[in-house]
């Protein structure tokens, strides 16, 4: 396969756009899985804290023999270890289930507006950039009106914002804050869970140009700038998901697809959900 673009980010480091998420993958699941994606060309990892499958990606990451700066890993704090202290302590603990020196990006999984930490967390965490414990901050879930709070009352920008983001979920308003903050925008459920690849108009698309659902969705996602993750623990799927470098959609494909948006949000909002 073609490797994937890298997207630069706003404090210059650079992030392969096409990365593999392993949600709901058990920590037994995440070796076969992670194995056959980095065997297939996938650079980017992304997992957190929450997925309890840490110990499982960093162990296929060693055994893979590509070398670790060859590898993007993403991992995120849960919104219960918000705080000064005990996020330093998360972080620590994600590190050590990785065994990792470092970790590449690390996220505040949600903002949890009532518990109202997540200002005073990211302060906290400047100290991981300062000490080279991480490459980059960013956030996931994050509002407009939470990005403001963070860019307006800290020193640091995040360099990206995680959110859901799918045929029939584009966040067109999200995005347009992300371009004028300088916030690169990750696309997670960029599948719709699988249920967008059902879509008339994506199927449509896919017999024309022949790929397949999840190659159309996957490549409009590319098109559109996003850092985009695909989950499959299915070895074929690994490998058709990341077999998207040799054709490109038409101005009217992006276009018909920016036209599903439905506000079909699969996952909780993000105002209204603390973790
Ligand atoms: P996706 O949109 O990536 O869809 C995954 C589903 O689609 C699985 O059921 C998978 O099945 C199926 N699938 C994958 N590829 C294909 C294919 N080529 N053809 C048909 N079906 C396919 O959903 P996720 O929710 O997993 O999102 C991706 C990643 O985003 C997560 O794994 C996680 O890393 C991240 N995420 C982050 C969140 C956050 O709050 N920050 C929240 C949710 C996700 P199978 O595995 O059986 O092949």
């Amino acid at each position: 396969m073609a490797d994937s673009p890298l997207t630069t980010l706003n404090n210059g480091i650079q992030i392969p756009q096409l990365g593999f998420g392993v949600w709901r993958v058990s920590n037994e699941d995440s070796i076969p899985a992670v194995t056959k994606a980095l065997e297939v060309g996938y650079r980017h990892i992304d997992t957190a804290a929450l997925y309890r499958n840490e110990e499982g990606v960093g162990q296929a990451i060693r055994a893979s023999g590509v070398p670790r700066e060859e590898i993007f890993v993403t991992t995120k704090l849960w919104p219960t270890g918000f705080g000064r202290e005990t996020a330093l302590a998360g972080f620590e603990a994600s590190l050590k289930r990785l065994d990792m020196e470092y970790v590449d990006l690390f996220l505040l999984h949600w903002p949890a507006p009532g518990r109202d930490l997540y200002v005073e967390t990211w302060q906290a965490l400047q100290k991981l950039l300062a000490d080279d414990r991480v490459r980059a901050l960013g956030v996931s879930n994050f509002a407009a009106a939470h990005l403001r709070r963070l860019v307006d009352g800290t020193d640091t920008t995040p360099v990206l914002n995680q959110v859901e983001l799918h045929p029939t979920l584009t966040q067109a308003d999200l995005r347009e804050t992300h371009r004028e903050l300088g916030i690169a925008t990750e696309a997670w459920s960029p599948l719709g869970q699988s249920e967008d690849l059902r879509h008339p108009t994506i199927r449509q698309i896919a017999a024309r140009v022949g790929r397949t659902p999840a190659q159309v969705v996957i490549r409009w996602h590319l098109q559109a700038g996003n850092v985009v993750i695909p989950k499959s623990t299915t070895p074929a799927r690994i490998e058709e998901n990341v077999d998207v470098f040799g054709f490109e959609l038409s101005p009217e494909d992006v276009e018909a697809i920016e036209a599903l948006d439905a506000g079909n949000r699969l996952g909780p909002d993000p105002e209204h959900f603390d973790g």
